[in-house]
């Protein structure tokens, strides 16, 4: 474990933060998900509207999601069926869910 100065980091300027794996994430995101993904709540990096999944535009194809901003139209994020699993694809990340 490595600890520095959270210069940058997004919600703790002054803090100092660990630099741990990936395993530090399980009960946060379990918790966060919860029983009903749609609710969760989406922030738009390109004009900032904000609003749950379930409001979100979505293109649906028979493997494939396109998610939209409901306001300005950018691509939120793609999500595809891919050899057994879910690829949620953002602009800097492939986020693969095993099943
Ligand atoms: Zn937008």
């Amino acid at each position: 474990m490595a600890e520095h100065a959270a210069a940058g980091h997004p919600t703790t300027e002054h803090a100092v933060v660990s630099i741990v794996d990936g395993n530090a994430l399980a009960g946060l995101l379990q918790d966060a998900l919860g029983p009903d993904p749609t609710m969760v709540r989406l922030e738009c990096a390109h004009c900032s509207d904000a609003y749950v999944l379930a409001q979100a535009v979505v293109e649906l194809e028979q493997n494939s999601a396109l998610v939209r901003c409901r306001s300005c139209t950018h691509t939120l994020f793609v999500a595809q069926r891919s050899r057994g699993a879910l690829v949620v694809r953002t602009g800097t990340v492939d986020l693969t869910f095993s099943r």
